[in-house]
């Protein structure tokens, strides 16, 4: 039996940078897989959504340079070339991902891996001894009662990446992030979208005014939009899907995609025999994301934090970090939310809601995207910065709506992983004529300064 200083169970995004981490810190690891390396973000998640996400933005700047005299006749889009360049990017980050495992002597191990009893794995019969073990077994697509994906028509969002061709109509239940994400990407190509949402606006674990003014923008590009109501049933009656809506509305649609979240994967590993707890299939670990069990650790979307690929290997180097015996905390409140709509959708920190409950005396600011030169240059003024801090000027929280916000969040990550006080952002210089302005300009109406942009 080959004994390790550390056992990760699932290569996901949680799982294979725990494992290079663990492995740079001087561990000897092994990584157990019963799949492809990558998880969901890498195979069927965040990284074949974005190249079909480029894909609708490249046709839409088609239209977009017409402001600029630039007229195209028109475009042929050839589906199979955008399936085939999505399996090219997966495939050869996938095979980035061997080379770094081999390259910093991670041991992978092919099979589904079940803890036995304390530091003891099975993979197939065979034993692995371990130290210590990270549970990153991800989670799978929910399905609805009366709602079952077939893998024909009635699809969760890993299915809908199986398709071949693009659906002329589609309705998408649940208006959450994956939903608003393939709205985009479907609308742009030209089919039907319906979005059936059971809360009262899109996007509702975020800042309110952000899903509102999404749906004001998608309802504009011919997204049929239905909140605060259900899909009492559905049905595949072979060559379409015809979809009753508890208000009387029914919908007849070639596709229907299913995203009401995802379910934690934590059947099978041996759990419950071991007494590790779980709270609504999510294991339940601590601040330092120990299990109740010595020695076993949990991170990703099997554990009650954001289910996001970047939340997922920050939990994993904090688990790397307290085993090499430092006393390391998770702290949520550093990890970014990047929605790939357009337009984007990003935010860190505090909403001005959460601020307001913790702190009666936070206030926030909004800049407008309008009153900044590049946005005006590139023909991008839809959309805004909201700043939130406390009355003291210690910066609580960013939200961005418009071109750009993932990229532009990383700022604000930074700058609330450092502490930064509001001034400090003032007094940092942001190049014109940039997006990044946008920051200078909404700290400095936090302070009540003047501003300078433009
Ligand atoms: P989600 O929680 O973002 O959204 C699910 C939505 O479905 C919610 O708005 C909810 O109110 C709605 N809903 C629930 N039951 C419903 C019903 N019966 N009828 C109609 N609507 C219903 O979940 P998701 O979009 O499935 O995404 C799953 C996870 O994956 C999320 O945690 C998400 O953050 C993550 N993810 C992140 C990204 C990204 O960061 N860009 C991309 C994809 C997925």
């Amino acid at each position: 039996m080959q004994n390790y200083d550390l056992a990760v169970i699932g290569a996901g995004p949680g799982g294979y940078v725990s494992a290079i981490y663990a492995s740079r810190l001087g561990m000897k690891t092994c990584l157990i897989e019963k799949d492809s390396v990558g998880g969901t973000c890498l195979n069927h998640g965040c990284i074949p959504t974005k190249v079909m996400l480029n894909c609708a933005a490249a046709i839409k700047s088609i239209n977009a340079f017409r402001a600029y005299g630039v007229e195209v006749a028109g475009y042929n889009f050839a589906q199979e070339k955008l399936f085939s360049k999505r399996e090219e990017v997966v495939t050869r980050l996938r095979s980035g991902i061997m080379s770094l495992l081999a390259a910093n002597k991670v041991v992978l191990i092919k099979g589904a891996g079940r803890i036995k009893s304390q530091g003891l794995i099975d993979i197939a019969g065979a034993l692995v001894g371990a130290k210590n073990i990270i549970i990153a077994a991800g989670s799978s697509p929910m399905d609805l009662p009366g709602m079952k994906f077939d893998d024909a028509r009635i699809l969760s969002s890993e299915g809908i990446l199986r398709l071949k061709s693009i659906p002329k109509s589609i309705i998408i239940v649940g208006g959450g992030v994956i939903g608003c994400e393939f709205a985009t990407f479907y609308n742009t190509v030209g089919s039907k979208v319906y979005i059936i949402e059971l809360m009262d606006r899109l996007l509702p674990t975020m800042d309110r005014e952000l899903g509102k003014r999404l749906e004001v923008i998608l309802k504009k590009r011919g997204i049929d939009i239905h909140t605060s109501v259900r899909v009492g049933s559905m049905n595949n009656s072979g060559d379409m899907v015809l979809s009753e809506l508890q208000d009387g509305h029914s919908i007849k649609s070639e596709t229907a995609l299913i995203c009401v979240g995802r379910r934690p994967n934590t059947a099978g590993l041996g759990l419950e025999e071991l007494g590790i707890s779980l709270d609504k299939g999510r294991i339940v670990v601590n601040e330092f994301l120990e299990t109740g069990v010595k020695g076993v650790f949990a991170i990703g979307d099997c554990i009650n934090g954001p289910m996001l690929a970047h939340a997922a290997s920050y939990e994993g180097t904090v688990v790397c970090d307290n085993i090499a015996g430092k006393k390391r905390r998770v702290d949520y409140n550093l990890i970014p939310s990047c929605i790939f709509t357009e337009p984007e959708i990003a935010a860190c920190g505090l909403t001005e809601d959460e601020a307001k409950k913790l702190d009666p005396d936070s206030k926030a600011v909004k800049f407008p995207y309008m009153a900044s030169s590049k946005a005006q240059v590139i023909n991008s003024a839809d959309g805004f910065i909201k700043m939130v801090g406390a009355k003291d000027g210690r910066l609580l929280g960013i939200e961005i709506m418009g071109h750009n916000a993932c990229d532009l969040i990383g700022e604000a990550s930074l700058a609330i992983a450092m502490k930064a006080n509001i001034e400090d952002i003032a007094n940092a210089v942001h190049a014109h004529p940039t997006l990044s302005e946008i920051f200078g300009d909404a700290s400095h109406l936090f302070l009540g300064k003047p501003i300078h942009t433009i």
